[in-house]
This record gives structure tokens, C-alpha cells and sequence, in this order.
């Protein structure tokens, strides 16, 4: 049983390295992120309100994400365990999640704090495309899709997320700076946190990012 922060900066590459621990563990990725695009998509009311702050690179009001994973981590599917990809990123949802996990008495196993370089984070985050239809993500710097503007996986289009805009890039890592490094002490203080260093071949950064929850994982 595993149940994991994946912690870093907007285009660290959790949703990447999510996908792969769901493969390895057979486990769910909550990604509020993904959970927030997919209501504004459906146009229901937390999606457009959602919407005002995402385009901007702000957070959403902690009560609606909070609700969300409450909602979310009851699932059936999430008994066997969780990756929570993107949340918390405030010290008030972490404090929150904490209540959430002690009133279903369990306990996370470890938050990994994914380290890569300023530029690298720049360089990925206004090179990234993602999928319409499934969410695939790709780079045309360093992870082309075989055919440009089309995704691998399902033949969709691929898009730029409007929040990779450069303007929006920088507000969202100062948003980071501000609201979310916070919890890396938060986190240290509990003696749950995993840093690892992810910068170099993607493989190996993957290799460290297993490596790191080998002696957490009790599976
Ligand atoms: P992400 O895909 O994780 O980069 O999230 C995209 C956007 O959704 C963020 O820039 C925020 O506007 C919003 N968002 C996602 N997760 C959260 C969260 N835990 N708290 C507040 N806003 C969030």
C-alpha cells in the first residue's frame, strides 16, 4: 500500500512521472489540476468559476480543491492507494488533507519533492502540449510527438495549455514561491519528505524517483 505527494514546481513533470507510478503500482492519480481542466471542459459551475483564476495562474480558492480530493480519495479505486499530483499546495490544504487521512485512519507514506533547474522548468513548461481528448502530455523540445500536433496515444490534436502562455508561466512560479515551498518544510517536519533530483535522461531521473519510494512501498 502506497499513498504519495508528488511535490514541485508547475512543469517539474508530475503528471509525467504520476502516469508512471500508476503503472508501477496500479494506483490512481488524483490531479486536481486535471480534475479542474475537466470541469471547465463540462462548463459546470466550479469550472467557470475555476476558469477566472486558472487563465491567470493563480490558485483556485482552497475550500473547492479541498472538496474536490475529499470527494475524491473516498473512491473505491483509492483504497489500494493514491498518488495526489498537484495538491496540496497550500499549507491550509495540507492541513486540511491531514484531517481528511486521520479521520479514514491511514497515513501517507511519502511526499516526493521533484528537484529540477529554473531553466528546465521554463524550458518544459513553454514547450509542452497536451492532448484534447486524453490529456497525454508531450514537448516539442524533448518529447516530440511522432507526428506534429498530434498525440500518440489517441490522434487527437495537441495543444498549448493557455496557462503555458510566458506571462502566466512566471506569475504561476511566483505563486509557487509564495503559497506552495512552504510545505517542503511542512513535510520535512513530519519526516515524510523525498527529494530527488530530476534533472539529466528522463530515464534515470525515473529510476531515482522509484528508487526513492522503494522503502516506503509495502506492496
Ligand atoms: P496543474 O495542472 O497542477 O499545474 O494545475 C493547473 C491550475 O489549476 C493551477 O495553476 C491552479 O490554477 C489550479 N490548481 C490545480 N491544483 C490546485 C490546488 N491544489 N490548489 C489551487 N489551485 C489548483
Amino acid at each position: 500500500m502506497i499513498r504519495i505527494i508528488l511535490f514541485g514546481e508547475p512543469g517539474a513533470g508530475k503528471g509525467t512521472y504520476s502516469a508512471e507510478l500508476v503503472k508501477k503500482y496500479g494506483i490512481p492519480q488524483i490531479s486536481t489540476g486535471d480534475m479542474l481542466r475537466a470541469a471547465v471542459k463540462e462548463g459546470v459551475d466550479l469550472g467557470k468559476e475555476a476558469h477566472e483564476f486558472m487563465k491567470n495562474g493563480e490558485l483556485v480558492p482552497d475550500p473547492m480543491v479541498i472538496e474536490m480530493v475529499h470527494n475524491r480519495i473516498q473512491q473505491q479505486d483509492a483504497a489500494k492507494g493514491f498518488i495526489l499530483d498537484g495538491f496540496p499546495r497550500t499549507v491550509t490544504q495540507a492541513q486540511s488533507l491531514d484531517q481528511m487521512l486521520h479521520k479514514m485512519k491511514i497515513e501517507l507514506s511519502a511526499v516526493v519533492k521533484i528537484e529540477i533547474s529554473k531553466e528546465t522548468i521554463i524550458s518544459r513548461l513553454s514547450g509542452r502540449r497536451v492532448c484534447t481528448n486524453c490529456g497525454a502530455t508531450f514537448n516539442v523540445l524533448t518529447m516530440k510527438p511522432k507526428k506534429e500536433g498530434i498525440c500518440d496515444k489517441c490522434g487527437h490534436e495537441l495543444i498549448q495549455r493557455p496557462d503555458d502562455q510566458p506571462e502566466t508561466i512566471l506569475n504561476r512560479l511566483a505563486v509557487y514561491q509564495k503559497d506552495t515551498e512552504p510545505l517542503i518544510e511542512f513535510y520535512k517536519k513530519k519526516g515524510l519528505l523525498r527529494p530527488v533530483q530530476c534533472e539529466g535522461p528522463y530515464n534515470e531521473a525515473l529510476a531515482r524517483v522509484f528508487g526513492a519510494l522503494e522503502k516506503v512501498a509495502n506492496v
